[in-house]
């Protein structure tokens, strides 16, 4: 496996590529939610690219940006056991300059849940996975149903901005006892890690209601914020898929989605329903 730290290096291995390639951006710190991508794009791409990049534009002042949990040996380990190609490890110097200009996401869709406790979060995931997807020309990208906000704003951009790229979505993948995987989840300790189960024990209130027959967004709401009662609650949000409001479940077509502090540590987790 071919470890790239600057553009050029990037760009020459890019251009040795022949077939199919496969992007999997991520922060780092992998574990079993990254590997399911990596292995999605091994399987379903002759090459995969995975970037690991702790993104600075992405992050608020006063976030953990200094602290974000960082593994590279294991990272580089996990990488190769998968049969990735290469493994682009910028620093931030080598990703902006001084002068850079900004994209914005569009804000209906950008400065609500996640963008409205961290305004400006989604412009610098756009800005960085646009660079990437210019630098790796991949033919498939693989995003995390977890970070549904960010997938679906990511989805936006290459249609808007007509980039040829495919956007493969990936299911979340949970611990045993359902917590969603997260690299922010080495925050908790264990008394904290058993409060946020409650996170998706209040996505499985919502399905037993809406199996139930319950399709009426308040009701469901109000139950699972039952469930959520111990934790501080950011939000609690039934959607359509494009993020716009609806006030009864449209099946096939939904996103719950979920927001809590536990602690100091800010977990989210959706259902797709
Ligand atoms: P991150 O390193 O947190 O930026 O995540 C990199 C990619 O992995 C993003 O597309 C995330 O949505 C995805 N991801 C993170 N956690 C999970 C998970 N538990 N299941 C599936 N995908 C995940």
């Amino acid at each position: 496996m071919k470890i790239l730290q600057t553009i050029d290096e990037l760009k020459t291995f890019r251009a040795t590529l022949k077939g199919p390639v496969g992007l999997v951006p991520t922060m780092g710190a992998l574990h079993n939610g990254h590997l399911s991508l990596i292995q999605q794009s091994c399987n379903e791409n002759e090459h995969t690219i995975v970037s690991i990049f702790v993104n600075p534009t992405q992050f608020l002042a006063g976030e953990d940006f200094e602290k974000y949990p960082k593994k590279t040996e294991a990272d580089i380990k996990i990488c190769e056991l998968c049969g990735v190609e290469a493994l682009f490890m910028p620093d931030v110097q080598t990703m902006y300059t001084s002068l850079e200009p900004s994209i914005l996401a569009p804000s209906s869709k950008s400065y609500i849940l996640e963008g409205l406790a961290r305004p400006g979060h989604f412009d610098g995931v756009l800005q960085v996975v646009l660079k990437l997807f210019h630098l790796s020309k991949p033919h498939r990208a693989y995003f995390g149903k977890k970070d549904a906000q960010q997938l679906y704003l990511i989805q936006n951009m290459v249609q808007t901005l007509f980039l040829d790229v495919q956007i493969i979505p990936c299911e979340i993948v949970r611990e045993d006892d359902g917590l969603a995987l997260s690299s922010r989840n080495v925050y908790l300790s264990n008394e904290q890690r058993s409060e946020a189960l409650l996170i998706s024990k209040s996505l499985k209130t919502a399905t037993r209601a809406i199996i139930a027959g319950t399709r009426d967004i308040a009701t469901i709401k109000h139950e699972m914020l039952l469930t959520l009662e111990p934790l501080h609650v950011e939000y609690v949000e039934i959607l359509r898929r494009d993020f716009d409001t609806i006030e009864t479940i449209d099946l096939g077509n939904t996103i719950i989605l979920v927001c809590a502090k536990v602690g100091t540590t800010r977990l989210i987790d959706n259902l797709w329903i």
